[in-house]
């Protein structure tokens, strides 16, 4: 008889400390869950874009940070963004931004704003373009998502951000970030496995001739920059047309203050 009365004991003691460590499990009843606001799950924040105002997500988490901010980012034209970092480098935070090398060519980058204003700033050049997205905070906190920290991407695009708290991730992060910033991360151009280049379909047969498209003048630049380029020069193609300024000749755009775009050398 007490035999079975331990046992019954015991069951319920058992069964108490596996509805205790469920209830642990789920600490949010489903009704508790603000479908909007609450999207950290495990750490990890979940942001997609325009609806979730990535932008002033990634400010807060900027002006919280104590010791740190370094970022990499391919296409950075947000400006509370970049005041957020130089209010960060401001209050004594180390401000570090890799940046794709053909940056300073486009148009709105922040680029310039932050140099001037003391950021850090390394240009990233290798085999292909410097195509990250992301920000590591403080040892801690990774941001990263296919959303770059432009106007676009918040208000336009469809993309998606993480934001996320983990120490064993940011140190990964940092790793490869070390890389960009030391010149020591490897042209992954050599690295490339030619089975696989050679499994990418090449589109065969028709080949449509390329309208020659007729220019306003021999040179071309934007209003929003100092480069001057060949119309076809890749660069000289992103110019929205109501921003370009024509030239002639290189001295009519060298007196105008523009100076030759380094890719095209014109
Ligand atoms: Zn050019």
């Amino acid at each position: 008889m007490r035999k079975i009365l331990i046992f019954i004991l015991l069951s319920f003691v058992i069964f108490a400390f596996s509805l205790l460590s469920t209830a642990q499990d789920f600490p949010e009843s489903s009704a508790q869950i603000n479908p909007v606001r609450d999207k950290s799950l495990n750490g990890v924040k979940v942001l997609f874009s325009p609806q979730d105002n990535c932008a002033q997500e990634i400010v807060s988490s900027i002006d919280n940070a104590k010791s740190y901010v370094y970022v990499a980012m391919f296409y950075f034209t947000s400006r509370p963004i970049a005041q957020a970092l130089v209010k960060a480098k401001d209050r004594g935070i180390d401000v570090k931004v890799c940046l794709d090398k053909e940056q300073p060519h486009y148009e709105y980058t922040k680029s310039k704003f932050l140099e001037n204003k003391g950021i850090n700033i390394k240009l990233i050049g290798g085999s292909g373009i410097m195509h990250n997205k992301f920000c590591i905070i403080d040892d801690y906190i990774i941001i990263t998502g296919s959303y770059n920290w432009t106007v676009s991407a918040d208000l336009k695009n469809d993309e998606n951000l993480l934001i996320i708290e983990s120490k064993e991730i940011a140190r990964i992060y940092k790793e490869q970030f070390n890389k960009f910033w030391n010149g020591t991360f490897i042209d992954t151009c050599k690295y490339k496995d030619k089975n696989r280049l050679e499994k990418v379909p090449v589109a065969t047969g028709v080949t449509l001739p390329i309208a020659k498209p007729s220019y306003k003048g021999k040179y071309v630049g934007s209003k929003n920059s100092n480069k001057f380029h060949y119309p076809d020069c890749k660069w000289a193609q992103r110019i929205k047309s109501k921003n370009q300024v024509w030239f002639n000749n290189r001295q009519e755009a060298i007196d105008k203050g523009y100076i030759p775009c380094k890719v095209c050398n014109p």
